[in-house]
């Protein structure tokens, strides 16, 4: 897909951030390129408009960037997981371990309906620790996950094995 070019051709790597001997692979240059960031929604509005998915869950941050125009596009609910302290309401949490840090999201109680299927989104997957929480967390709430969908996967990390069988949709590999 000439899309799905666009978009890979629209990420930047930056060499040893946020430590040394790390690659980080930069969206914010896709946001740049509106006709990449439309790409993006565009091909995950067309995979999640085939399923029945009623609430997108958005990672704080960069999950927050791509799945809240998703969830515009399927008129559908969002929820957003958060780092801890900055949910008003109260919350539910899970804990987890990433790429290059331990960290917790939490959820407002309440943001899920008993039943309701979900789609995880991130910007990336590294490890997979963190939609492991996001999976934790809507199990807790009563939720349904349907599927994690990630714009950036790095198959070398393996994090697709931790999710325990959960369908993981990724748009672009990188090393
Ligand atoms: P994981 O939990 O190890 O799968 O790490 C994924 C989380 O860390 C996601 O929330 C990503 O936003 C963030 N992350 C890890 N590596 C990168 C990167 O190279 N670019 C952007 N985000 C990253």
């Amino acid at each position: 897909d000439e899309r799905v070019e666009a978009i890979s051709n629209a990420i930047r790597v930056i060499p040893n951030f946020p430590k040394p001997g790390i690659q980080f692979q930069d969206v914010t240059t896709i946001l740049l390129d509106p006709v990449a960031f439309k790409h993006t929604i565009d091909l995950l509005t067309e995979r999640y408009r085939k399923l029945k998915v009623d609430v997108i869950a958005g990672f704080e941050a960069r999950g927050l960037i791509f799945g809240a125009p998703l969830a515009i596009a399927l008129g559908c609910a969002f929820v957003p997981l958060r780092k801890p302290g900055k949910l008003p309401g109260a919350t539910i949490s899970a804990d987890y371990v990433t790429e290059y840090s331990t960290d917790r999201i939490e959820m407002h109680v309440g943001a899920l309906q008993l039943g309701q299927r979900v789609v995880l989104v991130d910007d990336l997957i590294a490890t997979g620790g963190t939609l492991r929480a996001g999976v934790e967390l809507v199990k807790k709430a009563g939720g349904e996950v349907v599927e994690a969908a990630c714009v950036i996967e790095l198959p070398e990390l393996k994090g697709r094995e931790k999710l325990d069988g959960l369908p993981l949709h990724v748009l672009v590999e990188k090393e």
